[in-house]
């Protein structure tokens, strides 16, 4: 089930949180590697206030890695901020955050002093999986659970990993971005959402678009097409005649076909894709802050 935001959940999850920072030391927002401005919450700088933060872009196995780290080094600009990429089939790298913990916090950690950590983040993102990486057992239901009643409702536990950081095993939950247009069809392309107001062939057609504008050669390999289509709206029609996906009277499926691509996309058929780069989002930025 998917969560749906409305102000009022909005604001208890902030309210929440703010209410919980008196006892963190250390905030561990998590993204999503393949859209780290559409899956950040921006109220996270104002709800961790002085307290350092660890940005996780994590599935980062799903996105490109050279966008990966132009993200990391934009998102080291921002006081505070260290960035790591993280992915649940590298394990070893996860286990590692506790001694980033310790290096930005170096006056904590000690014996007497613990660390206490919040992990936050939009729904989807990964945050369970991380928790039960760290505690190195199942503790976070994994999938998509109403996830604002299960933060209201759950008793805080608290487990306790290597050099005394505390970190508490129920992540802060936060909404996603879904009032900004190419975030939300972002958003929906990596499941970060489910329920948008957009249907199922818009945003494929979103992201054969994008596929089209970034990553051709790719699209052209996996569909064994002679050349890349020039619209989004060919490429879904040639993925569709390849498949042989077809209505009556010869027409094309056009539901079945988005559904195939953003499949391929979610799964990584279509190898290691990423939908935003630093770059891109200043531009995106500059248009909209113009038309304002
Ligand atoms: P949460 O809502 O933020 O707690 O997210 P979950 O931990 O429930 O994960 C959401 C989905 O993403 C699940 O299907 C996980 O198996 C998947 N997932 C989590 N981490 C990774 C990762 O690093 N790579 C990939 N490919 N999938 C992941």
């Amino acid at each position: 089930m998917a969560v749906q935001w409305y102000p009022g959940h909005m604001n208890k999850a902030r309210r929440i949180i703010k209410d919980t920072m008196s006892q963190v030391d250390l905030v561990i927002e998590v993204m999503d590697a393949r859209i780290p401005f559409s899956s950040e919450n921006p109220m996270v700088a104002e709800l961790r206030q002085h307290r350092p933060c660890i940005k996780i872009l994590n599935k980062s196995d799903l996105a490109d890695p050279e966008i990966t780290k132009l993200w990391m080094a934009h998102l080291e600009k921002e006081q505070g901020v260290k960035a790591q990429a993280l992915s649940v089939l590298d394990k070893s790298r996860t286990k590692n955050l506790p001694n980033l913990c310790r290096k930005l916090l170096p006056e904590r950690g000690s014996a007497v002093k613990s660390i206490r950590v919040m992990i936050m983040g939009i729904p989807n993102v990964g945050k369970s999986t991380l928790i039960n990486t760290l505690a190195g057992k199942t503790l976070a239901k994994v999938g998509d659970e109403p996830a604002v009643t299960k933060m209201v409702s759950s008793a805080q536990q608290r487990i306790l990993l290597e050099g005394n950081i505390v970190l508490s095993d129920t992540p802060g939950i936060l909404w996603p971005k879904i009032e900004n247009g190419n975030s939300s069809y972002r958003l929906a392309i990596t499941g970060a959402i489910k329920n948008t107001a957009f249907d199922f062939e818009d945003i494929a057609l979103f992201a054969a678009d994008y596929l089209i504008e970034a990553y051709s050669e790719r699209i052209v390999e996996r569909y064994k097409l002679k050349q890349c289509p020039k619209t989004g709206i060919e490429l879904l029609e040639e993925i569709g005649r390849r498949r042989g996906l077809l209505r009556a009277g010869g027409i094309i499926d056009m539901q079945r076909t988005s559904e195939i691509l953003i499949h391929e996309i979610r799964n990584g058929t279509l190898g290691a894709l990423s939908f935003e780069t630093p770059e891109m989002i200043a531009e995106e930025t500059a248009i909209s802050d113009a038309t304002l």
